[in-house]
């Protein structure tokens, strides 16, 4: 069976662009401007300290990111974050920090949060089986807590916030790993952001923070060198050897999101776009594709369904197979089909999978 780079719905790692491949490619070989492999190059090197730069002020560039703000490519992936962030914010503190338990991915923080101090979980969607996400009136921010952290895309189970939670006088710390650079997000609101490269923005092995370094001033000084922000920062993000080709390949994808795609409001146009096809093809098939998320918390990014029977499912992921569609299972812990449509999917990818989801219904009618 062949199967296409330009087809992958993959959840993660996903897809990256082909320019970006290729340029990748070349690179393993010899990086143009250098004449060396990629692989092959030391961390301590003018040149990649060039990358290090040129990937943070990209970011900042895209996101009109304020000067008071570090940019830090670390490793360790989100779940590392899990645990970072309590240790940064939640020592010493009397107070309950304030965990949104929204699906998988923010269920996976609490226990780690747990470990570091008290927490208060302001709102869980477990009895309703994470369908939906909570409106602002179901939500009661406290003024005293040392933060309050939340996933802005649920991988899973395909729900997004499509607007900024939380209170302007308690720090902001959001997830955004599934869903960083699909849009514009008023990075400035965040006090920390963080996201893994691996489903938007380039290979597994990086993780990119973003934090206000006002957090930075009553920083613990007791935390191994590794967990401690201050000091990824003060390293400039080589404090030890970092995980050099995952940084450069996600500075390739920087300059693809600035240079060809045009910033992004122009992706997060194209991103809409994939959605819409993909949530016409659902709501235009009367109850044939059943979509999992409430429609107004529907996320752009992961676009999760049923069908009528697992056997039907189990057709639905064969036939696609075949045709060179992939990546399309749903998460192990949920089942079902998930279409992960991040940056690097293309209109015209999810415009065949539409067409693929109307053939096999009209193949297998109810
Ligand atoms: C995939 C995912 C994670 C897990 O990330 P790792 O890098 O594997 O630790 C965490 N949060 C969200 C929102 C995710 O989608």
């Amino acid at each position: 069976m062949k199967l296409q780079n330009s087809l992958n719905f993959s959840g993660g790692p996903g897809a990256l662009p082909e320019s970006v491949l290729l340029l990748a490619q070349q690179a393993m070989l010899e990086v143009p401007e250098l004449g060396l492999s990629v692989l092959g190059i030391s961390h301590r090197s003018d040149w990649f300290a060039s990358v290090i730069t040129e990937t943070e002020n990209n970011i900042r560039a895209l996101l009109g990111l304020p000067r008071d703000y570090h940019v830090l490519l670390l490793q360790g992936g989100a779940t590392q974050q899990f645990s970072m962030v309590p240790m940064l914010l939640m020592r010493a503190q009397a107070q309950a920090a304030q965990y949104l338990h929204t699906g998988y991915w923010s269920g996976k923080a609490l226990p780690e949060a747990r470990l570091q101090g008290p927490i208060d979980v302001v709102w869980s969607g477990a009895s309703r089986d994470f369908k939906s996400l909570p409106t602002s009136a179901d939500l009661n921010f406290a003024a005293d807590a040392p933060y309050l952290h939340y996933v802005s895309n649920e991988t899973v189970e395909g729900l997004q916030f499509h607007r900024v939670l939380g209170r302007d006088d308690v720090p902001r710390v959001c997830d955004m790993s599934s869903d960083f650079l699909s849009r514009p997000c008023e990075a400035e609101r965040f006090s920390l952001i963080y996201a893994h490269a691996q489903k938007n923005l380039g290979p597994a092995g990086v993780t990119v923070v973003l934090l206000r370094d006002a957090l930075l001033q009553d920083a613990p000084s007791n935390l191994p060198c590794f967990l401690d922000y201050r000091q990824q920062a003060q390293a400039h993000s080589n404090l030890n050897t970092p995980p050099v080709f995952s940084i450069y390949v996600t500075l390739l994808v920087t300059r693809w999101l600035l240079h060809e795609i045009g910033g992004l409001a122009k992706m997060a146009h194209i991103n809409q776009a994939k959605a819409d096809l993909l949530y016409q093809a659902i709501d235009s098939s009367a109850g044939f594709y059943q979509g999992r998320a409430a429609a107004q918390d529907r996320s752009l990014m992961n676009v999760v369904f049923n069908l009528a029977t697992p056997e039907l499912e189990r057709a639905f992921l064969r036939q696609s197979l075949a045709a060179g569609f992939s990546g399309l299972a749903g998460h192990r812990a949920i089942g079902g089909i998930r279409a992960s449509i991040y940056n690097a999917l293309t209109l015209p990818a999810a415009q065949a999978l539409a067409e693929f989801m109307d053939d096999f219904q009209r193949q297998n009618p109810a």
